[in-house]
């Protein structure tokens, strides 16, 4: 079983095996995490982007995969990009969330990654209310984390920490 940490801050400060990537299903780059990726890592990571767009994901990456590239020049050895769903009020698309954590893991332990640091997906452009996606994602990474050795949480401010702190206790 993993040992899952939080911490507050900036996920491209982090330093890995692997960084998930709370990316859209382009995988061209965007707001949010997204972009703070791709600044931080330099251009090898949208060059292989592109090179996955061209062959294995025509259409772009579909809600609730995940895929690998390079991490360029982040302190990591993989960025996994992942495209959380968008919250609906009408529509319950937590299984896609939830999927979004265990792909990623799926994909991390495929690699050989024993340690894998997760944003807080779909919680900030894509509107996921942060309470609830702290709950689901300790709620998926328990029950799939056998796979890497340690999951740590990276939020980005005080309300989102306090989310997960409650979803983990
Ligand atoms: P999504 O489109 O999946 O909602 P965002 O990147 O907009 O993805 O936001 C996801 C979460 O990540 C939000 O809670 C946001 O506050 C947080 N966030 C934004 N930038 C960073 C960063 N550099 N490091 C860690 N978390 C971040």
């Amino acid at each position: 079983m993993a040992t899952i940490r939080l911490v507050q801050g900036d996920i491209t400060s982090e330093s890995a095996d692997a960084i998930v990537n709370a990316a859209n299903s382009s995988l061209l780059g965007g707001g949010g995490v997204d972009g703070a990726i791709h600044r931080r890592g330099g251009p090898a990571i949208l060059a292989e982007c592109r090179r996955l767009r061209e062959t294995d994901y025509p259409a772009g990456l579909p809600t609730g995969q995940a895929v690998a590239s390079t991490a360029g020049d982040l302190n990591a050895r993989w960025v996994i990009h992942t495209v959380g769903p968008v919250w609906s009020q009408s529509e319950d698309r937590s299984a896609l969330l939830a999927s979004c954590y265990r792909e990623s893991l799926r994909v991390a332990g495929e690699l050989g990654a024993s340690t894998v640091v997760f944003p807080a997906i779909s919680t900030g452009v894509y509107g996921w209310p942060m309470d609830d996606g702290a709950r689901i994602a300790i709620e998926t990474v328990r029950s799939f984390a056998h796979v890497v050795e340690e999951v740590r949480f990276v939020l980005f401010d005080a309300h989102g920490y306090r989310a997960f702190e409650t979803a983990l206790s």
